[in-house]
């Protein structure tokens, strides 16, 4: 059976209408082989606009159903995530080119932004807060916020989605959606999860509490300049955070803005070198370095450097790249022909500044649209040229260095600020790296890769990843308005700061 046959039933037995995947001009392929998989129709400005005034219009009624009976949608919601894992998880395979264990993952990150959400439904607390006025209450109220906007990269086409619609949906918000034009086919799916599930609810749910929009940038620019879209999480390269966070700015919206990563390992003299070992090269290579949480940089002490290396070239030699969905191959492809240049340009810069390069090639694998390549381990003299921007393809950069301060120094002088860790058995050198003066990143870990992050923890980083945060920890507060009230329920109208103003 061909990917483009497999697709189709695959999104017949999610639910997606045969007629939605013809006749238009977004032009969708598999990864895997270059075939294309559909023609999906794109939706228009105009029409894009009218489902955002549909989506305020459900968000007006949602708003009033109790947090818990939302919560009650959103089970609903990972119950049938849970049925049709298996599927979703395949045409993740499919679309992205992720291994399946990788693409059954990333469902189930789905589920467990799922589960967190049903608990939070009942969580939404508020404070009380000691007034300095005799018979008066003070409190914080959190409620409902608007429509939330998502956009989302391809590289975690539906993940990113759960982590921002369950939690918005509990908060009592709408949610639309612009999925990467590169991944339509899985927003389908969800579109289609979603509305089992408010089928299953019942007519507390209104009409268009979650709609999905099919285009390209423009479209994605139609929900950031949008004065009903309360919200936009917007998920992509720092390119794209730049042109989005001031628009967003512009008209005082929210944002919440998850960018590109150039992220960074230390291996100190006392790690465990067997363990560092697999932690990169899954770190580095996995996903096909198609992760924003990608390693793409590590930095070596010169102690360990001639042990650590050599292995990690063999690896690098030795994994297995291929078809995703007939080989057990641990690295698919890469999503297009760009993504191949992009790797290409950078490896070719990496060797003009001094870079030894391991791997990088085409893998051909008879398929003249599909780019599959081997890992490549570059060996830098110093942190320079290429080194200091994302390239997302599986590029791992490897320094020497010599003394822990200057690591430090080195492991923040990039925009990005997303995710890092190190290896160490020191206490010191690992507490260091987790303070106030270490590493400058959101996600920041210690004996464990930067990729891999778990769904209860807040996802997100600092300087040209953008500060948002996703999904676990207090996440759920950027999708809610906050009110501070104060009740006085004594006689008298005591003025804070003890201001008079006393009228006859
Ligand atoms: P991309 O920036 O090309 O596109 C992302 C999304 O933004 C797409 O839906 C696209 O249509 C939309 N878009 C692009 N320009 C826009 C504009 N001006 N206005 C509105 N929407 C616009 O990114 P990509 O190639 O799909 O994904 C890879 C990038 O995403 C990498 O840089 C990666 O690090 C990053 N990423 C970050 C995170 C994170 O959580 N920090 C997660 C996944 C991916």
């Amino acid at each position: 059976m061909t990917i483009a046959k497999e697709t189709a039933e695959l999104l017949a037995k999610l639910g997606v209408a045969k007629e939605a995947l013809s006749g238009g001009d977004l032009v969708v392929r598999s990864p895997v082989t270059g075939e294309q998989l559909a023609a999906l129709k794109q939706i228009s400005a105009a029409d894009a606009g009218k489902a955002i005034d549909a989506a305020h219009e459900a968000f007006k009624a949602w708003r009033l159903v109790p947090g818990p009976k939302r919560g009650e949608l959103v089970r609903l919601l990972g119950e049938e995530l849970r049925a049709h894992k298996a599927e979703l998880g395949r045409l993740v395979s499919i679309e992205v080119g992720k291994i399946p264990s990788e693409g059954l993952g990333e469902v189930q990150e789905m589920i467990d932004i799922c589960d967190f959400a049903v608990g939070l439904s009942r969580q939404l607390y508020g404070l009380t807060i000691a007034t300095e006025r005799p018979g008066h209450r003070m409190m914080e109220t959190w409620h409902p916020l608007g429509v939330v906007g998502v956009i989302s990269a391809f590289n975690f086409p539906v993940a990113v989605w759960s982590w921002n619609a369950a939690l918005a949906l509990v908060c009592g918000d709408s949610v639309v959606w612009k999925p990467s034009e590169k991944t339509p086919l899985t927003a389908l799916a969800c579109e289609a999860i979603f509305a089992r599930a408010v089928k299953r609810f019942g007519t507390d749910a209104p009409a268009n509490l979650a709609p999905v929009l099919i285009g390209e940038r423009g479209i994605g620019e139609v929900l950031v300049d949008n004065p009903k879209v309360a919200l936009v999480s917007a998920t992509g390269s720092t390119r794209m955070g730049r042109e989005v966070g001031p628009r967003l700015a512009k008209r005082f919206a929210r944002a919440v803005l998850e960018l590109g990563g150039n992220n960074a390992g230390i291996v100190c003299p006392s790690a465990d070198l067997d363990m560092a070992l697999r932690a990169i090269a899954f770190g580095a290579m996995g996903t096909a370095g198609q992760r924003c949480t990608t390693l793409r940089r590590l930095f070596v002490h010169e102690s360990v450097y001639d042990q650590l290396v050599p292995r990690l070239k063999k690896a690098y030699e030795s994994v297995s790249v291929g078809n995703p969905l007939e080989t057990s191959s641990l690295v698919g492809p890469l999503i297009d022909k760009m993504a191949f240049d992009g790797m290409q340009k950078a490896l070719k810069e990496a060797g003009e500044h001094g870079g030894k390069i391991t791997g990088g090639a085409r893998v051909e694998n008879g398929h003249k649209d599909a780019y599959y390549v081997r890992p490549a381990l570059v060996e830098m003299p110093k942190q320079a040229g290429p080194v200091l921007e994302e390239t997302f393809a599986p590029i791992l950069y490897v320094m020497k260095y010599s003394d822990f301060d200057q690591v430090l120094d080195l492991h923040n002088a990039v925009g990005a600020g997303l995710s890092s860790s190190i290896f160490t058995r020191d206490l010191q050198e690992s507490e260091r790296f987790l303070s106030a003066d270490g590493s400058d990143c959101g996600i920041a870990n210690v004996n464990i890769g930067t990729s891999g992050a778990e769904i209860g923890g807040a996802f997100g980083g600092e300087k040209e990843t953008g500060g948002g945060r996703e999904s676990g920890s207090d996440a759920w507060k950027a999708y809610m308005r906050r009110a501070t009230n104060t009740v006085n329920y004594s006689k008298a109208l005591p003025l804070a700061q003890g201001v008079s103003f006393d009228i006859d």
